[in-house]
């Protein structure tokens, strides 16, 4: 019946029994001496309940419950269970149902907005929700809530000027997300510019993107691919590089753009400064290293031999591949990369989606900067 905890579940239909019992007797009075007294339409809806049928259960309690002070709390928690489960439209009928009451204290009237809004947004119904939003954040108590979730309408609707705006307003509230928020905005807008071939006006937004957060990768990126576009291949090179020791994650990505605008000339004594850097690190950095270039079908390169066969002697997962013939680290190379190139790639850290593109903004979550490159990941 359910992905939540039954024990959720046992806690809502408490507060219902309590929510319905005070709206019943009162607080102040003689509690009932058996629940045999209850109206026998919540008996009713329970009994839906169990036979999983929920919309009657719903409608059964709804009927039940007067929106009076005691009872529009476990309104506002069933309805945000309901969301939550992704039973959006259940969770509609709710906060509707609670503001067409005309007795609704306006407090609970502008919450109910809110978590109208909310469910609009989880429906994807995003101009209802946006609306709404707009409305609720005229309220100063919830202003910083509706704001913050309004930036995440524009977000969806890849309205990047707007949700740049709205950060703003934020700011002004000191209610503003991490400012690396701000500097992605910029970047989308400065890609969008790249696109259309508005090159100045590209430059200018990363030059203000770099302003919000620095060191910022991706604004590197972004100058990076201006460059390589106006023909100056060093200049790329060097911003690739800038953006690749400040987020060692993008290598996996990048990797196979940097050796192309380095040439097959220059290759080697790139990757053996690009070795001996990494091996100034740490371990996890060599193996991200040996894995993306692996991945590029770098996995012969004289460059990198010693790095894979450390790599493979000394990971704890790859040890046992590695027992059964470290004479063939060349052979278990290529078995990697083939594996790879099937292979999700990345995952997001903060709610497991995974895929094989690389995302500053994560599909499902809609999390910045929390992609990872998979295979560390797994084989840590
Ligand atoms: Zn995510």
């Amino acid at each position: 019946m359910s992905d939540l905890p039954l024990l959720t579940w046992v806690l809502v239909l408490a507060a219902l029994v309590l929510g319905i019992l005070a709206g019943h007797f009162g607080w102040g009075k003689r509690w009932p001496a058996s629940l045999s007294r209850l109206h026998p339409d919540y008996l009713t809806g329970l009994d839906y309940l169990v036979t999983e049928q929920p919309d009657r259960a719903l409608d059964m309690f709804l009927k039940l419950m007067e929106a009076n002070a005691e009872t529009v709390e476990t309104h506002f928690a069933l309805g945000s269970l309901y969301r939550r489960r992704g039973e959006v439209e259940r969770a509609i009928r709710i906060h509707q149902n609670l503001l067409a009451r005309k007795e609704l204290a306006p407090e609970h009237r502008e919450q109910a907005l809110l978590a109208l809004a909310q469910d609009y947004l989880r429906a994807g119904v995003l101009d209802r929700a946006e609306g709404l939003f707009q409305q609720v954040s005229e309220v100063p108590r919830l202003r910083a809530s509706a704001l913050d979730a309004l930036r995440g309408v524009y977000e969806r609707q890849h309205d990047w000027q707007q949700a740049l705006g709205i950060y703003r307003q934020l700011e002004r509230i000191k209610s503003a997300p991490p400012r690396t928020v701000a500097a992605h905005y910029l970047c989308e807008l400065a890609s969008t510019a790249i696109e259309q071939g508005d090159i100045d006006a590209a430059r200018e937004l990363l030059i203000r993107s770099d302003e919000e957060a620095r060191p910022f990768p991706r604004a590197a990126l972004l100058s990076a691919q201006i460059a390589e576009r106006e023909g100056q291949p060093e200049l790329a090179v060097k911003l690739l590089r800038q953006a690749l020791s400040e987020s060692p994650t993008l290598l996996q990505e990048e990797l196979p753009r940097l050796l192309k605008l380095i040439g097959t000339e220059k290759r080697d004594s790139f990757l053996r400064e690009l070795v001996a850097q990494t091996e100034r690190r740490d371990f996890d950095e060599l193996k991200r290293l040996v894995f993306a270039a692996i991945a590029a079908d770098l996995g012969s390169a004289m460059p990198l031999r010693a790095s894979i066969e450390k790599v493979f002697s000394q990971d704890s997962t790859l040890q046992a591949v590695w027992r059964e013939g470290p004479a063939q680290s060349e052979r278990i190379a290529q078995e990697i990369g083939a594996l790879l190139a099937h292979a999700e790639k990345y995952r997001c850290n903060e709610c497991g989606f995974s895929g094989r593109n690389f995302y500053w903004h994560c599909p499902a979550c809609h999390s910045w900067d929390s992609f990872e490159a998979y295979a560390i990941v797994k084989l840590r």
